[in-house]
């Protein structure tokens, strides 16, 4: 009998919470499950830092402002 070790090579999604694995080749998106739930997350993250107290005129709303049409385009 073969155990299966391969826990560590599992988690959840971080957004849709299904179970992900881990595979070596190229699932640079991991623990999430798609390009997808990591934009989104991105998207949350940007969200969050929306709603810090920036100056309007700031270069860091701008950095801000212009990652965000970088994403959507
Ligand atoms: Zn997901």
């Amino acid at each position: 009998m073969i155990e299966s070790n391969d826990e560590t090579r599992r988690a959840k999604c971080p957004i849709c919470r299904i179970k992900v694995e881990f595979r070596d080749e190229g699932n640079n998106t991991f623990p999430f499950c798609s390009d997808r739930c990591q934009m989104h997350d991105l998207g949350n993250w940007i969200n969050e830092a929306y709603t810090l107290p920036i100056d309007q005129n700031s270069t860091e709303r701008k950095l801000v402002e212009d990652f965000a049409k970088n994403l959507e385009s």
